[in-house]
């Protein structure tokens, strides 16, 4: 299925949650969930009620959408958490959390992950000093992501760096702002990770 080009806001609405998509208005009174928090259409008042399926579906669309992937890819996703070893959702939010784009979005070198996500396209980034221009690149304990010196003068990546105050880099990164760079101590453990998801719905959902 191809990637989701319409307005983003419209999905933080479907969810009823912010899903942080569209950079530093989401954390501004700008944010659409704001000023119209229920979901969009005309006729959402009538829908049916909740079923454990919509429930479990409405989580894994949330998580798809808020990591920005598409159904295919998310799912290949899942199916690399299940082979692991360990509790599977916790698999899946940690193979989530480590991609270079989440990365470079968590350390502040972008504001939003589709922003990272061009930056990595663009060849902006490296992975212990090797450009890679892969989103879905897995990082490891260890790894130092950096923004390519020629790159460090982009103003989006300034401003990013500056405004990261406001939202603060996860304790599992060790942020050198004025080297532009980061490195991952360690890939998170569950609590570390702050979004308020229910990843056994998403599991119960892949499992049926
Ligand atoms: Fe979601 Fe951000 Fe739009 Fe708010 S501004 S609705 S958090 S994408």
């Amino acid at each position: 299925m191809a990637r989701y080009t319409g307005p983003v806001c419209r999905l933080c609405r479907r969810e009823g949650e912010k899903l942080f998509l569209k950079g530093d208005r989401c954390y501004s009174n700008k944010c659409a969930m704001e000023r119209r928090s229920g979901p969009p259409g005309v006729h959402w008042r009538s829908r049916g009620r909740f079923s454990e399926f919509r429930l479990q579906l409405r989580e894994k669309q949330k998580v798809k959408r808020m990591y920005g992937m598409a159904e295919k890819q998310f799912r290949s996703v899942f199916v690399e958490a299940d082979r692991r070893k360990g509790v599977t959702g916790e698999n899946l939010l940690q193979l989530l959390e480590g991609r270079l784009d989440n990365l470079v979005y968590r350390s502040g070198f972008s504001s939003s992950r589709s922003e990272a996500r061009q930056l990595v396209r663009h060849g902006h980034v490296c992975v212990n000093a090797k450009r890679v221009d892969i989103p879905s690149y897995l990082v490891k304990p260890g790894d130092v992501i950096s923004i390519r010196e020629k790159s460090r003068g982009m103003a989006r990546v300034n401003e990013s760096l500056e405004a990261v105050e406001g939202r603060s880099v996860p304790e599992w990164l060790n942020l050198e702002k004025g080297a532009f760079q980061v490195t991952v101590k360690a890939l998170p453990a569950r609590e570390q990770i702050g979004h308020p998801i229910n990843e056994h719905l998403i599991v119960e959902l892949y499992s049926r």
